[in-house]
């Protein structure tokens, strides 16, 4: 299902597309690269404030494009410092954006590490089960503009709250996972335009090593991936050990089963050095037997992958549980054992996996598509 919004986001576009149209319109190309200075650097809300263009090309700018095709409605942080940002497409679509902080050993809060994580759809047809993104199904893809325009709003929220690191813009920020809502693979050729702008010196400059996409494992689509010539990363959402218990949570794996996942991922892993990550939620009595832990050993070593482990977090209507302490111990230090490397998070996890889309969810159950903010914080 495709949305055609009343104008195209800004954000969609290249130096070289938008020269091409502005020459189409009558105006210089070299307007471009002005453009883009407004558009990235300084986060412009509108053309108005592009003093430096004429006033024709101003208003040709504002008849012809979107500069907000993301709204921000409010903002929730959490304990553990992780802030969600529900933001409003044009068709009143919700999507999530969260900001997670990640303080470091021996330092303070503020030099904790920054890693946003961006949705790529509006909903998810995928229905990995311990995931509330996909209890309404697939809606539609983000565009380009959407995808990028989630970073842009971003930065906007940053520049008023710490006015000191608005030079800094996106390069404040340590890592982007593309892990909110959405399996970002099957909204492939938007995902790659965007990260393209991301990583490029006139969009925000933002390295390809520190963007990580998560996939529930499209096995098409990894192997795509492997052949892009920008190395980002990729981590999968692996979830079980064998395909008897991954099937139990991931649906996908009907279609791509591990015997068609590991070869791929080992593809991509070979293709861009070792920069793969392997998602496990740790669910009591389905997937954090010994013995999984044994056949995740066997998987990690041959991809010379990091295993992440999270202990579950609840999903209504589903009974399943988080494992005791005890048993995430258990499991994590069997993988070490092995010779894995693997780490266990306690709280952020649950905020960027498990619960990811429950904002979305709760505001379109409890209000609508309306203005009122969630919360802020
Ligand atoms: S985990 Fe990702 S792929 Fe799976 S249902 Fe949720 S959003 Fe979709």
């Amino acid at each position: 299902m495709a949305f055609k919004p009343p104008k195209p986001s800004i954000h969609g576009e290249t130096p070289d597309s938008l020269g091409l149209k502005l020459a189409e319109a009558g105006h210089p190309k070299y307007r471009a690269g002005q453009i883009f200075e407004w558009i990235y650097p300084r986060r412009a809300e509108s053309a108005e404030i592009m003093t430096n263009l004429p006033a024709n090309l101003r208003v040709w700018l504002a008849e012809n494009y979107d500069f907000t095709s993301t709204e921000v409605l409010g903002h929730k942080t959490s304990q553990d410092v992780t802030q969600k940002l529900l933001q409003r497409l044009r068709d009143g679509s919700l999507i999530e954006t969260v900001i997670i902080r990640a303080p470091m050993e021996g330092v303070g809060q503020d030099k904790s590490r920054r890693t946003i994580c961006i949705s790529t759809q509006v909903g998810c047809a995928y229905g990995c089960k311990f995931c509330a993104s996909g209890l309404d199904g697939w809606k539609r893809d983000l565009s380009i503009g959407e995808i990028v325009s989630q970073l842009v709003q971003v930065c906007r929220i940053e520049d008023q709250a710490d006015p000191a690191r608005a030079a800094e813009g996106l390069a404040s920020f340590d890592n982007i996972v593309v892990m909110g809502m959405g399996e970002p693979l099957a909204n492939y050729d938007n995902l790659m335009s965007a990260l393209k702008i991301v990583n490029a010196q006139w969009g925000f400059g933002f390295g390809a090593r520190r963007v990580t996409i998560s996939t529930s494992g499209v096995v098409p689509k990894i192997l795509k991936l492997a052949e892009e010539t920008l190395g980002f990363r990729l981590a999968i959402s692996l979830h079980g050990a064998t395909n008897e218990v991954r099937e139990k949570i991931m649906p996908i794996n009907k279609k791509y089963p591990l015997e068609e996942l590991i070869p791929a991922a080992k593809t991509f892993a070979r293709e861009h050095g070792r920069m793969l990550t392997l998602e496990f939620i740790l669910i009591e009595e389905i997937n954090d037997s010994l013995e999984q832990a044994q056949k995740l050993a066997v998987i990690a070593r041959e991809l010379h992958a990091h295993v992440n482990l999270i202990p579950y977090n609840t999903v209504e209507g589903l009974d399943w549980r988080r494992p005791s302490i005890t048993r995430q111990d258990r499991f994590v230090k069997e993988l070490r054992a092995l010779g894995v490397t693997a780490t266990l998070r306690r709280e952020k996890g649950h905020d960027i996996n498990a619960a990811c889309g429950q904002l979305r969810l709760q505001k379109e159950k409890s209000l609508g598509a309306d203005s009122t903010p969630v919360a802020e914080v």
